[in-house]
């Protein structure tokens, strides 16, 4: 893994508004980097701010060691992104716009337009017009050619918006791919908690144009954890719950159906409470630690201020 974007102390203001206010985070090759926040949050700012289409007011952006701000079209060589959708030619094919961006590039071979379709899935539908591709199609020919030139950094604005479930496990799955087997460095940004969940192996937190955290997903997800909470299924969790609470106190507790219930003990307790449930009759079918959503986490970094879909 190597560092491929860093962006230093990066400020954006809008009049007197910063919408993004002193940012600092790396990308590094093999990742799907999260840039996580609610809507307003700063996020496609700070993203054409590192691709160069707004300059900062203060701070930096280096993509493979060359400064954007200093020598663009050297730092632009090894990136590719999507921000607002790129306009595409509805009458002509996918295969045919992929071939009219080819040209705009110099130093695009002749195979890489085949090899760009088949990492999006496009290869059996490239012959086909735009204007009948579904959302999901239109974006793959997208992220298709944004990866034309072979960009070592890829950087996606709410690549997701729009899709239906399907497509999104797709995208998740081409993004996964580029980075995990390619060592392509991925930026994408996103307000939806549960798919950073599945996408990302690290995530940045930002609210309010300021970064609040940048940790790995799972540390994300066990960070409002403190004492370890547990699922329990069971076959009467309400008489359970009673047993429980006399041995480990009420608030330890939390009923959540008629099969299943938290307990917040420590992993060393967890044998205890399995023999005292069975000594007592209840059959216990599935003890697991019960994770905290990317939600709690959010709010436990935030404070709860903005809220995240
Ligand atoms: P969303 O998910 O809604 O796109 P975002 O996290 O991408 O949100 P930005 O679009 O970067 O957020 O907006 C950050 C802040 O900057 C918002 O308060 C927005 O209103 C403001 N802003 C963005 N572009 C401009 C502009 N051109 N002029 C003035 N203010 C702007």
């Amino acid at each position: 893994m190597s560092v491929v974007l860093e962006v230093k102390g990066l400020t954006k203001m809008f009049g007197k508004r910063a919408a993004v206010n002193k940012a600092s985070f790396e990308v590094n090759s093999g990742e799907v980097f999260g840039f996580l926040g609610p809507n307003g949050a700063g996020k496609t700012t700070a993203i054409k701010v590192i691709m160069g289409f707004l300059s900062p007011d203060e701070g930096e952006v280096i993509i493979n060691g060359t400064n954007v701000q200093k020598n663009y079209e050297a730092a632009m060589e090894n990136i590719g992104g999507i921000v607002e959708n790129p306009e595409m030619y509805r009458e002509l094919s996918g295969r045919k716009n992929l071939e009219m961006y080819a040209r705009i590039h110099n130093n695009v071979p002749k195979g890489r337009i085949e090899e760009v379709l088949r990492i999006v899935g496009m290869e059996n539908r490239a012959d086909e017009k735009i204007k009948k591709y579904s959302l999901g199609m239109r974006q793959r020919i997208c992220l298709a050619q944004a990866l034309l030139h072979r960009p070592n950094l890829l950087i996606l604005d709410e690549p997701t918006n729009g899709l239906d479930p399907a497509g999104i496990k797709e995208l998740r799955d081409i993004l996964k791919h580029l980075a995990h087997e390619e060592n392509v460095a991925v930026m994408v940004s996103s307000h939806m908690l549960a798919e950073m969940e599945l996408m990302c192996d690290r995530v940045g937190i930002i609210n309010n144009g300021k970064i609040l955290g940048i940790m790995p997903i799972d540390e994300l997800l066990h960070k409002t954890s403190g004492d370890s909470c547990y699922h329990i299924k069971t076959n009467d969790s309400a008489a359970c719950s009673e047993l429980l609470e006399a041995s480990y106190g009420s608030g330890s507790v939390k009923l959540i159906d008629g099969n299943s219930l938290e307990l917040s003990v420590s992993e060393a307790e967890v044998p205890s409470v399995v023999r005292l449930l069975t000594e007592n009759g209840f059959d216990i079918f599935n003890v697991s630690p019960a994770e905290n959503s990317l939600e709690d986490a959010f709010i436990s970094i935030t404070g709860g201020g903005n809220s995240i879909a």
